[in-house]
């Protein structure tokens, strides 16, 4: 049992492999497809702050920040979220530096779950979530998102979960609600009603919330992102997480951060100590510089996804998926049983090679098998001789398979 040498890892990390965006992106590299997979820009974040970062390293700012993160981010963040929000945090214990969204979000279940309490999440669920309650001993409940039905043709639903599904997930033991919106990665952005539903339980049962918020920028048409914690009760009992990287094109960079309550910081940032202590002081201080001065920049990152998003959504169309539009995100999400194909999984691993294209397969991402199995996440975070290309290719790939 156990500790040999030919199955070293524990047993709680099995079955995670590989991440399978970092498969996908393998495969496009090895295959030359056009990667509609791992969720990245193909053009670089505001010059100003790129120009900050430089200048930062050249200017010395190149040993340990403090363990919170740089007072500038800090203090940026508490305007950025006061000013967007109404939402007050202290940037001297409210607020926390972290690596990525990812480590926030593994810090914070690491530090609040005990081994064997639950943690409700949204499914499809962002792959990470699994990983990082596995790695806290945690157990998760999944609480399904499906598309609500849509009258258009080859027009998918907007996916949402059933209130009553979500209290019946919650036991004795739940400790967290996972919550993730803008949705990754159906793009759905709860509604008010939607997170008052998720609020009513999280008060009822005396629970945390944890809100990744990564996308909260990149929303589309009327749609505005709302935090949880602006709810009333909830800003006390709320972890929110956001990050640098979709905002700003700088998906490299791993700067995320918290807001949440004092004690709930604390815990978070005992955990945070030994798995990073800090992580760069001058992409911090670009980041500051983002956050008070390049929200113009974001907003026309804005605009240019969802012409962007339209852009894939009506190839995908033309192919012939049906195509859930999102409100929000990098993604889109295409049903293949229109094209005679049930299995989404198997569609996307022989997309690569029979068509040259790589997609991301949903079914991954979700523990009942039946709610993921018939989609393929497409990622439009790309330029549009990109999107272009691949829908070319998919078109001729369908052609193909009706000749
Ligand atoms: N959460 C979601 C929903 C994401 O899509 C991603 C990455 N695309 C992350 C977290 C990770 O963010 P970061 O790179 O800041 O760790
Ligand atoms: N968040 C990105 C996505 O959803 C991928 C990040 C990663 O590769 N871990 O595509």
């Amino acid at each position: 049992m156990g500790h040999t040498l030919s199955e070293p890892l524990v047993e709680r990390m099995r079955g995670f492999g590989t991440t399978i965006f970092a498969e996908m992106t393998a495969l496009a590299q090895q295959t030359g497809a056009v990667n509609l997979g791992q969720g990245f820009p193909d053009t670089d974040g505001p010059n100003a702050m790129l120009e900050q970062a430089v200048e930062a390293i050249r200017g010395g700012l190149n040993q340990y920040p403090p363990g919170p993160g740089l007072p500038p981010l800090r203090q940026a963040v508490a305007a950025h979220r006061k000013a967007r929000y109404g939402l007050t945090y202290d940037p001297d214990g409210e607020i926390l530096v972290t690596v990525g969204a990812t480590e926030a979000i593994s810090a914070t279940i690491l530090a609040l779950c005990e081994i064997g309490d639950e943690v409700v999440v949204l499914e499809p669920y962002y792959d990470s979530y699994a990983a990082a309650i596995a790695l806290a001993g945690a157990v998760r409940r999944p609480v399904s998102l499906r598309p609500v039905h849509s009258a258009a043709e080859q027009v998918g639903g907007r996916f949402t979960f059933d209130p009553d599904e979500l209290r019946a997930a919650v036991t004795d033991r739940t400790r967290l609600i996972l919550l993730n919106s803008p949705h990754n990665p159906t793009g759905t952005a709860l509604s008010v009603e939607e997170l008052q539903h998720v609020a009513d339980v999280a008060l009822d049962r005396d629970l945390v919330v944890v809100t990744d918020e990564v996308y909260e920028h990149l929303t589309f048409d009327d749609t505005r992102h709302v935090p949880i914690a602006t709810l009333p009760g909830m800003r006390e009992r709320t972890v929110s997480v956001s990050s640098a990287g979709k905002s700003f094109s700088v998906t490299g960079w791993k700067i995320g951060w918290i807001c949440a309550p004092a004690p709930l910081v604390r815990a978070v940032m005992t955990v945070k100590q030994f798995l990073t202590f800090t992580h760069s002081g001058a992409m911090q201080l670009a980041v500051a510089h983002g956050l008070l001065r390049e929200m113009e920049w974001v907003e026309a990152l804005r605009s240019s996804l969802q012409l962007r998003r339209d852009r894939l959504a009506d190839g995908l169309a033309t192919v012939g998926l049906t195509v859930h539009i999102p409100q929000a995100t990098y993604f889109v999400i295409g049903d293949v049983r229109p094209l005679g194909i049930d299995d989404g999984e198997a569609f996307a691993r022989s997309l690569p090679h029979e068509a040259g294209v790589v997609g991301i397969p949903v079914s991954g991402f979700c523990d009942n098998a039946d709610v993921g199995r018939p989609y393929v996440r497409f990622a439009f975070c790309k330029r549009d001789d990109v999107l272009d290309e691949a829908v070319d290719r998919l078109v001729s790939y369908a052609a193909r398979r009706r000749a």
